[in-house]
């Protein structure tokens, strides 16, 4: 399936100069929305992973289903002050700004595989910061799995040492 027809590139959002690659046109349509999480979930069957982790939001569009169709456990990645146990956190930065994110320390337990998730990699500040947290919990990056990668931002040479799948590249 040709992915990239259900995407909208929307001109300078957030901000002036920037492309925004908006999935949601995708996540409209049943279809597009199924095959895509489908082709993510076959990349994933043969890895052995124990649980699917994505950052918040767009990253439990992706991970959530995956995770259910591999019939495995989901944890969140969230923004500071939105989890309610204790967290491990890290500081990161985005294509467009700076923030830090936060995972609950009893979540991986050491040794797990996961399957870490996300809609779109950009510059790998997000995805780098959620490898950092699974890493220092113990867990082993199985693999990544992206719906976008945006090339030109070079993102996966942060990624090197791991197995990355995209669906549709920029
Ligand atoms: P990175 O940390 O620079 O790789 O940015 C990736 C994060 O920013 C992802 O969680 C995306 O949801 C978000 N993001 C950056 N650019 C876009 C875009 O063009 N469309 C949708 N999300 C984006």
């Amino acid at each position: 399936m040709d992915f990239k027809q259900y995407i909208t590139v929307v001109e300078n959002f957030p901000k002036e100069g920037i492309r925004f690659k908006d999935i949601t046109t995708l996540m409209e349509n049943g279809e597009a929305y199924k095959k895509a999480i489908d082709e993510m979930a076959e990349f994933a069957k043969d890895k052995d992973v124990d649980v699917v982790v994505g950052p918040e939001a767009r990253g439990f569009v992706v991970g959530c289903p995956i995770s259910y169709c591999l019939g495995l456990g989901f944890v969140p990645v969230r923004k500071s002050g939105k989890l309610p146990r204790e967290v491990l956190g890290v500081d990161y930065g985005l294509e467009y700004g700076k923030d830090s994110l936060n995972i609950h320390k009893d979540s991986i337990k050491p040794g797990q595989r996961v399957l870490i998730t996300d809609d779109l990699l950009a510059t790998g500040g997000t995805i780098e910061a959620t490898i950092q947290m699974v890493e220092e919990l113990g867990g082993v990056v199985a693999g990544i799995a992206f719906m976008i990668e945006l090339s030109y931002l070079d993102g996966r040479s942060k990624l090197g040492k791991y197995d990355v799948f995209t669906l549709m590249t920029y």
